[in-house]
């Protein structure tokens, strides 16, 4: 069965909002078994919304609409949809009532526009609204189906969960199921050189590798009859890519990030965690600090920019700066050092580079980054030739940094 979205609203065409219930809608129908093919944004214009819903309407087999479902004149998704179909929109009492003790429970007055929403195409499947004032509707009509919800976010998603969902049920010939595997170290042209045929030839389960800032993610999904089935099928294909790409995989879940998972392995082992930070100015301690739960793990971190403060807070020697410069092996080697003993930490991260745009030499080029860890068994530190403008370069020396300790830490 195959789905296209509709997305109306004018605030969605001039930028105002991102479209993020095309999102949820899609991810939510690939997940039921369904095949999307097209989304599309309208305004709120019953003329455009016709023609997107006669397109959408020969080309799959349901639509689903957001927004439009409101009080107002520009509200046009149900009488659109209601003349589309050759039906009239009747007054439902239910919805009616709905409405009114809605309004009346918080004490507000009820304006007369608010009766529009209770008209519904008639014969529809009222979808009650649970967290708002406009109900949803399912019209089946000439052999497709149109769902509408409404436009806010924490009102559509409640409705398709509780409502619409069950609904899809009897239509779903299956489930898709994806696991997202977390790759940091490796480009996406070396994991798919490295994976090889596990991409190019994969159909179900497929891999498909994403790359993000400094990071690959590769998504196994599968398509089954049920939910156990997928996941079954996906388990023998996630461990292969473990094997090849081996500590390369730092954790599975769309939601998953290198701090989420250095921050989850310092907690789980008991150890604290400090940093001191040179070019990333304080992005390490910015990115731990962001995971929930920080504090049982993170002690503090300093920026130490300039040489004084390197040798003030860390004890950097003099000598190491001005033999090897700040950026340098030795310089990240002792600002680890100094900054565990300082913290009394388990482990320390530092970061010393050039993120340019200005600043470089041929010996030390724009991209040249050290980082660096201390532990009560290692010390040591990592030499980065990192690309990208100075946004770009700050952002991999601190997942470096946050990779260092993730290591240290599992
Ligand atoms: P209401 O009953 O509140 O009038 P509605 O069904 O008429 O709802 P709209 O008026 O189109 O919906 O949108 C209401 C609000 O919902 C918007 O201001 C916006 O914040 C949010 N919204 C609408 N469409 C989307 C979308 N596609 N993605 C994210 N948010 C959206």
């Amino acid at each position: 069965m195959t789905f296209e979205i509709i997305s109306v609203g004018t605030e969605l065409l001039l930028g105002s909002i991102l479209n993020t219930n095309a999102q949820y809608l899609s991810r939510a129908l690939s997940e039921l078994g369904f095949d999307v093919y097209y989304t599309t944004a309208v305004g709120d214009n019953s003329g455009r919304l016709r023609a997107a819903l006669e397109a959408a309407s020969k080309r799959a087999d349901a639509v689903i609409t957001t927004g439009g479902l409101g009080p107002t004149e520009d509200d046009l998704t149900k009488e659109t949809i209601a003349e589309f179909c050759n039906l009239r929109c009747v007054m439902d009492e239910k919805s009616l009532r709905r409405i009114e003790e809605r309004f009346s429970s918080g004490h507000m007055y009820m304006p007369k526009s608010n009766m529009k929403q209770a008209e519904l195409p008639e014969g529809c499947i009222i979808l009650e609204n649970d967290n708002g004032t406009a109900p949803g509707a399912v019209v089946e009509s000439g052999g497709k189906i149109f769902i509408m919800l409404p436009g806010p976010p924490s009102e559509m998603k409640p409705m398709f969960e509780s409502k619409v969902k069950p609904y899809l049920r009897k239509f779903s010939s299956g489930v898709i199921r994806s696991k997202t595997v977390k790759v940091f170290g490796l480009g996406e042209s070396a994991v798919d050189e490295m994976l090889g045929d596990l991409i190019k030839s994969s159909k179900n389960p497929s891999v498909a590798p994403y790359a993000k800032p400094g990071q690959v993610e590769l998504r196994i999904t599968a398509k089954a009859d049920t939910d156990d089935k997928a996941r079954a099928m996906i388990e023998p294909v996630y461990k292969k890519i473990c094997e090849i790409l081996g500590d390369k995989v730092y954790g599975t879940g769309i939601d998953n990030s290198l701090e989420k998972t250095a921050v989850e392995a310092l907690i789980k082992r008991g150890l604290s965690v400090t940093c001191a930070e040179s070019c990333t100015g304080g992005m390490v301690a910015q990115k731990i600090t962001s995971v929930p739960g920080a504090s049982e793990c993170f002690l503090g971190g300093v920026v130490t920019y300039s040489n004084s403060e390197k040798m003030r807070l860390l004890g950097v020697r003099a000598e190491t700066l001005e033999r090897y410069g700040a950026v340098s092996e030795q310089t990240a080697l002792e600002m680890s050092a100094g900054a565990r003993a300082a913290a009394g930490a388990d482990i320390a991260v530092s970061t010393t580079g050039i993120a340019g745009p200005g600043g470089g030499t041929d010996e030390k080029p724009v991209g040249l980054v050290y980082v660096s860890v201390c532990s009560e068994s290692c010390h040591k530190a990592i030499k980065l030739n990192l690309t990208g403008g100075r946004d770009a370069v700050r952002e991999r020396a601190s997942l470096h940094a946050l990779d260092l300790i993730r290591r240290e830490a599992t």
